[in-house]
């Protein structure tokens, strides 16, 4: 049993991250003539929705990109999110686009996100891209599984998260033959993580609602990833001694507290690392869509 687990950072990480992402863009600006740009729609006065938003805007203006705003009232029709859209596929300025999800009741998503450019599909959610992530190939993968086989990789590296230390290039991990469990099947996680962490050489285990003996799997794994949305499911008895544990879940309680999928309290003696909730995964989403973003604008400009 580790003692003191390696608490993965996602706000450092972030920001390690997307000091490279400026240094990048600051270095392409001047061969390109302008800087990647990331155009978002918000539909309707959703607050964690304003908050999501306002964060990503932050953290991609901090890095140099620019910004482009849609913001449509709630009553908008899917035809008007369609013109938005529209109008962001045909900017030349914007190589990202972020729709918003949830938009509000009686818009049906799917058909906006497919009218969305895959080559400015920044959440990695379009078909085509989904595609490609099913055959190992494609550029824009989706941006939470994308950040949480980030913090896996540093799970596994010699750097440790804190004030004073940096991050250079984080290195892959080597997770041939590691047993990865992943509870959640959602297309926009638990789905994806798995394939990630399938093409990275892993035995992977998708379990769901209908799984059998959930916490008995749980201890098979070397890294366990939970994208459920139950608050607190996931017990200290459920985790292998010097598991690594992901929790992507976001849960508020009735107190207003953050919580995760995982009880922290009783899991982290256990691990050799897991990520906070909050200031886990939910910033390493946000980096991964800016890094999305540079990609698309790379591709544009064959910088890559
Ligand atoms: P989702 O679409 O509701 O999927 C939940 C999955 O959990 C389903 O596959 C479901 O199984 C499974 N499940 C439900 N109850 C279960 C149980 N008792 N035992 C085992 N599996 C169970 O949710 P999601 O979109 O993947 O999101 C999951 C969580 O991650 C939520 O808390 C969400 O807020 C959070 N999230 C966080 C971020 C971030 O940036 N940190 C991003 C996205 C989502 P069935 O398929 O059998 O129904």
């Amino acid at each position: 049993m580790a003692a003191q687990p390696k608490i993965l950072d996602g706000k450092w990480l972030s920001a390690q991250i997307c000091s490279h992402i400026g240094a990048e863009v600051a270095k392409y600006q001047q061969r390109v003539g302008r800087a990647p740009g990331l155009g978002v729609i918000l539909v309707g006065d959703n607050p964690a929705s304003q908050t999501y938003v306002a964060n990503k805007e932050k953290t991609a203006k901090k890095c140099g990109f620019n910004t482009f705003d849609a913001r449509l009232p709630a009553s908008s029709s899917a035809k008007e999110v369609l013109a938005a859209i529209e109008k962001f596929n045909a900017d030349p300025n914007v190589d990202g686009i972020l729709l918003q999800l949830p938009l509000p009741a009686g818009i049906d998503s799917g058909p906006l996100i497919e009218s969305i450019r895959p080559d400015k599909d920044a959440d990695g959610l379009h078909p085509v891209n989904q595609g490609l992530l099913m055959r190992g190939a494609g550029v824009l993968r989706p941006c939470t599984p994308l950040g949480s086989m980030k913090l896996i990789d540093l799970a596994y590296s010699p750097v440790t998260p804190s004030e004073t230390s940096t991050l250079g290039e984080l290195p892959q991990a080597d997770l041939a033959g590691k047993s990865v469990v992943v509870i959640g099947r959602s297309v926009l996680v638990g789905k994806p993580v798995g394939l990630l962490a399938l093409e990275r050489n892993a035995t992977v285990t998708m379990a769901h609602s209908k799984t059998k003996d959930l916490p008995a799997l749980c201890r098979s794994a070397d890294i366990l990833i939970v994208a459920v949305g139950i608050p607190q499911l996931v017990k200290g008895d459920w985790v292998a001694d010097g598991a690594v544990v992901i929790d992507v879940g976001i849960n508020r309680l009735p107190s207003g507290k953050l919580v995760g999928d995982v009880d922290f309290e009783s899991v982290a003696p256990r691990c050799s690392a897991i990520t906070p909730v909050p200031g886990g995964v939910g910033p390493m989403t946000i980096a991964m869509l800016i890094l999305n973003t540079l990609r698309s604008f790379k591709t544009r400009h064959a910088l890559a």
